[in-house]
C-alpha cells in the first residue's frame, strides 16, 4: 500500500516574469513503513519536493496523490485536513513555541481533531513518553537541550498517527552525539511502529543509515 506517489510531477514559480523550474518531473512512490533518505546540492528541489509530498503545495503539472487522494481534487480545507491525518513535519529548526510547555506544544496538532483538553494532555503525553521525554512534560523549549526540543518536535509530528513523518534536516541544528540520538529514534519509530520517515540530509553518513536513498540535481532525481 502506498501513502504517496508522485507521477511526472513538475513545479515552477513566477519570479520578476521569470519562469523557476523547481523541479521537472519527478516520480516517485512512497510505501508505507518506507524509510527514505533524499541528498542533493543547496536549489536542486529538495524543499519543494517535500512541501508537495506534505500537501503543503501543489503540482504545477503530474500527479500527486496522498493517502490515496489526488491531491488535484481537494480544496483548500481537505488539504489541511489530510495534512493533519496523514503526514507529520520536522525541520531543522523546531519551530516549537519556546514558552508553552512541552505537552502543549505537543498537543496542539489534537486541537483541530474536536478532542477535549484532558485527553489532548492524554494522548500528548503518551508521545512525549514514546520518545523518551516522560520526565520533561512541563519543560517549556527554552529550558531544554536542542537534542531534547528536537524530540519535543518528533513527538508533535507524531500525536495525530501519521503515515509518513517528513523530515528536513532533523540533524542540522544537532551535535554529531544528539544527532545520532535523534536518528537513531526515528528509525526505532519506522521499525516498531511502521511509520515511514522521508529525510533530507546533506549528510551522507545520515542518509546511508535510511533503506533507500534518492539524489537530486537541478529539479530531477539523478
Ligand atoms: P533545495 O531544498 O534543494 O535547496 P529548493 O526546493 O528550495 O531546493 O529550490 C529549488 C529551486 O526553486 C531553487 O532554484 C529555488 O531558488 C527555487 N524556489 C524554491 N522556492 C521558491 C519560491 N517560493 N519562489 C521562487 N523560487 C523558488
Ligand atoms: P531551508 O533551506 O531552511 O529549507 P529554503 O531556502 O529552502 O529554506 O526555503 C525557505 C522558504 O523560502 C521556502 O518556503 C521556499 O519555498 C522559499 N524560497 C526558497 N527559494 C526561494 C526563492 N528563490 N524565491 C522565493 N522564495 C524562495
Amino acid at each position: 500500500q502506498l501513502a504517496i506517489e508522485a507521477v511526472d510531477v513538475t513545479r515552477s514559480y513566477q519570479l520578476d516574469g521569470v519562469t523557476v523550474e523547481a523541479l521537472r518531473g519527478v516520480s516517485l512512490t512512497i510505501p508505507r513503513a518506507d524509510y527514505l533518505a533524499i541528498i542533493g546540492p543547496s536549489g536542486s528541489g529538495k524543499s519543494t519536493l517535500m512541501h508537495l509530498l506534505g500537501g503543503l503545495d501543489q503540482p504545477t503539472s503530474g500527479r500527486l496523490s496522498i493517502g490515496g487522494r489526488d491531491v488535484s481534487q481537494l480544496t483548500a480545507s481537505e488539504m489541511a485536513a489530510l495534512r493533519n491525518t496523514e503526514i507529520g513535519f520536522v525541520f531543522q529548526a523546531f519551530h516549537l513555541l519556546p514558552r508553552t510547555s512541552a505537552v502543549d506544544n505537543v498537543a496542539l496538532p489534537l486541537v483541530y481533531r474536536g478532542l477535549g483538553a484532558r485527553e489532548r494532555r492524554r494522548i500528548a503525553t503518551e508521545t512525549l513518553a514514546k520518545v523518551g521525554l516522560a520526565h520533561r512534560v512541563d519543560h517549556r523549549p527554552n529550558q531544554m537541550s536542542g537534542g531534547e526540543q528536537q524530540r519535543v518536535a518528533i513527538a508533535r509530528a507524531l500525536v495525530t498517527a501519521p503515515a509518513v513523518l517528513l523530515a528536513d534536516e532533523p540533524t542540522g541544528n544537532l551535535d554529531t552525539t544528539t544527532g545520532a540520538a535523534v536518528l537513531e529514534l526515528l528509525e526505532r519509530l519506522n521499525r516498531e511502529d511502521g511509520v515511514a520517515v522521508v529525510l533530507v540530509t546533506h549528510d551522507r553518513d545520515v542518509a546511508a543509515r535510511a533503506s533507500r536513498q534518492i539524489a537530486m540535481r537541478d529539479g530531477v532525481i539523478v
